[in-house]
């Protein structure tokens, strides 16, 4: 059922405050047998919190390519939809998915006060994706500077939207790769259009300080989405999320003939994978080489750049941010 696919995911600062009735409301949103003991007692139509909160919010602009949607009397609505013009074009663009209906259809977008968000989404920077049809955010952000960190909370939004109209999203994709090539598409999505810097300084000063072991404990323990809930709980999120963005960046940079090509075979792959065709074997056929073989090799890049974020980043989307 529809509450089943909706994509879950959270972008999430390691200094978060974490509150009890938080943690329910996200169990439940990954639980259906939480959901319907009536904890949510406040849920009245069966959806879940997410989309009722969608749901909620009033439309603001509307137009063949993004539907805003806010409680919150945004200042400069026309250029906060511009922008994500821009950013959905750009996640497009570099998977070559800008004739494929499948996916350039409108996109509804829901930016909510604090007061609706602060239950489902627990940090002033994070987003949601519901599913193919949105992604959902806090108001506050949008209307700041053009380096806020929240354009790239939209640029790795959409792309899990992306993903989710292709049906590519978990329990085909391990979650370390729905979360990297979020991550990755968002990061050069901020990048290519010169917004959200804050986003890739502190991504790349994070990233700098990751170690081999980091690594393994990701490929072994951030797979399926209730791994999601345990990183969180541990701090892990962040940082777990991003190292799949390196693992992406590290295939596009080394491991493919250049990074556009690795983005265009990812729209390929996310198509085959959607198609039903099983990871391991979608990933081989469109790369060029095993799921196990880029593991192993980025874990060995990652042991010979410790303490060297220079060589680290070299070439990837965070070169020059690194502290
Ligand atoms: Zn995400």
């Amino acid at each position: 059922m529809a509450f089943k696919q909706m994509a879950f995911e959270q972008i999430a600062f390691e200094n978060a405050t974490r509150t009890k009735s938080t943690l329910l409301l996200l169990a439940a949103t990954i639980c259906p047998s939480i959901f319907f003991t009536g904890l949510l007692a406040s849920a009245n139509d069966g959806s879940p919190p997410l989309e009722q909160l969608l749901n909620a919010l009033p439309p603001i602009t509307s137009d063949d390519k993004i539907r805003l949607r806010s409680d919150v009397n945004l200042p400069g609505s026309q250029e906060i939809c511009s922008r994500l013009h821009q950013i959905f074009d750009f996640d497009l663009n570099i998977q070559g998915l800008k004739n494929d209906p499948r996916v350039n259809r409108p996109l509804e977008v829901g930016l909510a006060s604090e007061q609706k968000i602060a239950s489902l989404i627990n940090t002033r920077m994070g987003g949601r994706a519901l599913g193919a049809r949105a992604f959902v955010s806090h108001a506050q952000g949008f209307t700041g500077s053009t380096e806020a960190y929240d354009w790239y909370v939209a640029g790795h939004e959409i792309e899990h939207v992306i993903m989710a109209r292709f049906g590519a999203t978990q329990p085909a994709l391990p979650t370390y790769l729905v979360e990297g090539i979020a991550c990755s598409v968002g990061a050069h999505c901020c990048r290519e259009l010169g917004i959200g810097s804050k986003a890739l300084q502190q991504q790349a000063k994070k990233l700098s300080q990751v170690s081999a072991q980091n690594v393994e404990d990701v490929f072994q323990n951030f797979r399926v989405s209730s791994d999601i809930a345990e990183f969180r709980n541990t701090g892990k999120l962040f940082i777990g999320e991003h190292i799949g963005g390196l693992f992406v960046e590290f295939m596009a940079c080394h491991m493919s003939d250049s990074p556009s090509k690795f983005f265009l075979n990812w729209a390929v792959f996310s198509k085959r994978l959607g198609g039903g065709t099983p990871f391991e074997t979608a990933f081989q056929q469109q790369f060029g080489f095993s799921i196990e073989k880029a593991q192993s090799e980025f874990i060995q890049f990652i042991r010979r750049t410790e303490n060297n974020p220079a060589a680290r980043f070299q070439n990837t989307v965070y070169q020059g941010f690194a502290v």
